[in-house]
């Protein structure tokens, strides 16, 4: 088994034989590292649809376990498929519903050549989820100023001020306040045309017109839009030719006066491989930052929850997931369905020790996100025997480069701070520097077993 890597360490191109193996591979391996139960009920239904050498494209059979395995195992696929798939670099997973085509516009066109295409429906609303309204969005400290800056967009006749710009965490409420406003100004201005796309299907969008030669029907669409609404921008990241069609759609919503809204984990300044210009034109309106969430707004939207369930669940309860479960929103969710549904499953009432039963594995992991880069640093130095400042510091002696390359690399993986983030804690060094260590790390892990005993070693200090 462990001679796996080998085997493929110095093949190039993915043969589309071969994907199917690879996957099955791996599976092997995640229910080793998952346990046979978790792996039988979220990861054994999903299908492979695409490996290119680069991005691996699973496919789930509807949202709910799509954002399941992305929020509780997402990470351990990658980290497992970096070690296993050769060339492997990002992971998505899309929904396709059994026994129907695959919806082409989230794969690579390259691969979808030979599916049969299908356009995004025209009526923008098919693409909002109902449950996506104001009127479900709890509001707290953390989000208020999101929150007013979305409703002043659907009161202004003329943009107050464009675009506006949403960044925050994953799951914790972007893309429900953008739907929020879709509904919204659909219902009081029904002459307004709104497109709502996230970037990465902006993306594939330009790329297909570009294959089919229909360029000036992809400007029509989205020039014309009252209202366009981008989410998740910063996958657009290093993709110029569709940087420079965004940003020419976006100059000429603008400049007429149509609104131009904008969701990204990070604000415009700190986004990874966007072009200078762009960066500066998407902080020009109003930047609106929603902040990881406290225990008040945890408690509001679990109890606005329970009461949209019709069900009832002991105050203590609610109180420990909101004490316990705080990494984002949507895992919240998850939780208190979970405990909901396995106390109609077996007709039992829900109590705090039934809740503890039931989602222990969440818990652990929400420990386990709670490492921060100076406890990673700490450990990191101490188990090299250096001090944190020679840690950090720019010396260039290669045992201490490669403690600095180490820690950096699990702050990488074991936080969700961004490069320029990590940068700053490391004496302030370029976010390219860092992606730098944390490559050197990701390619020498593959031949190095002493590197990957100091790795287990570390993060069982950090207890993860
Ligand atoms: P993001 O786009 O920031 O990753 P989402 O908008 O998808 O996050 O939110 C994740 C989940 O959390 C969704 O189910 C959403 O309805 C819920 N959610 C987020 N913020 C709130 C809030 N303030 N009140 C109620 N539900 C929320
Ligand atoms: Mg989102």
């Amino acid at each position: 088994m462990n001679n796996q890597n080998d085997d493929y360490e110095f093949q190039v191109f993915i043969h589309p034989s071969q994907v199917q193996n690879l996957w099955n591979n791996i599976n092997e391996k995640l229910k080793k590292s998952v346990g046979s139960k978790a792996y039988e009920s979220w990861i054994k239904p999903l299908n492979i649809v695409n490996y290119d050498g680069k991005k691996l494209i699973l496919s789930a059979s509807n949202r709910f376990l799509k954002d399941r395995v992305i929020t509780q195992y997402g990470r351990e696929i990658e980290l497992i498929c970096k070690k296993n798939l050769p060339g492997f670099q990002d992971l998505e997973i899309i929904i396709q519903e059994e026994n129907t085509t695959v919806n082409t516009s989230s794969i690579e066109p390259k691969a979808a050549i030979s599916i049969q295409e299908e356009d995004a429906p025209e009526d923008f609303t098919q693409q909002l989820d109902r449950r996506f309204t104001f009127e479900n969005f709890i509001v707290g400290k953390p989000n208020e100023l999101a929150y007013a800056a979305a409703m002043r967009v659907c009161e202004a006749n003329t943009p107050g001020f464009n675009p506006l710009f949403l960044y925050g965490g994953v799951g914790l409420g972007k893309t429900h306040l953008m739907h929020a406003i879709g509904w919204r100004i659909s219902e009081l201005h029904k002459e307004k045309k709104i497109i709502y796309i996230s970037a990465e299907k902006f993306m594939y969008e330009f790329i297909k017109s570009i294959r089919y030669k229909d360029t000036v029907s992809f400007k029509e669409k989205f020039r014309s839009a009252h209202i366009l609404m981008i989410d998740d921008v910063q996958f657009i990241g290093g993709k110029d030719s569709t940087q420079e069609e965004f940003f020419h759609t976006f100059n000429e919503l603008v400049d007429n006066n149509h609104q131009v809204i904008i969701s990204a984990d990070k604000s415009p300044s700190d986004l990874e491989n966007v072009q200078e210009r762009l960066k500066s034109r998407l902080g020009w309106g109003l930047v609106a930052d929603i902040h990881p969430t406290t225990f008040e707004l945890r408690l509001g939207i679990l109890e606005s929850k329970v009461d949209m369930l019709k069900t009832q669940v002991p105050q203590e309860v609610l109180q420990f997931l909101a004490e316990k479960i705080i990494s984002n929103i949507r895992e919240l969710e998850g939780a208190l369905n979970r405990v909901v549904a396995h106390a109609s499953l077996v007709g039992r009432k829900i109590t705090l020790d039934t809740t503890q039963n039931v989602l222990r594995d969440l818990l652990k992991s929400n420990e386990r996100r709670m490492v921060t880069i100076d406890d990673i640093q700490a450990k990191t130095a101490d188990f090299y025997h250096y001090s944190i400042a020679e840690l950090i510091s720019t010396r260039r002696q290669q045992r201490l480069m490669y403690a600095r390359h180490m820690a950096i690399y699990l702050c990488k993986i074991l936080t969700s701070k961004s490069y320029v983030d990590i940068g700053k804690k490391f004496g302030n060094r370029d976010h390219t520097t860092i992606m730098h260590s944390v490559k050197k790390i990701e390619e020498e892990l593959y031949s190095r077993s002493d590197l990957r005993e100091d790795l287990e070693h570390i993060k069982r200090k950090l207890h993860v």
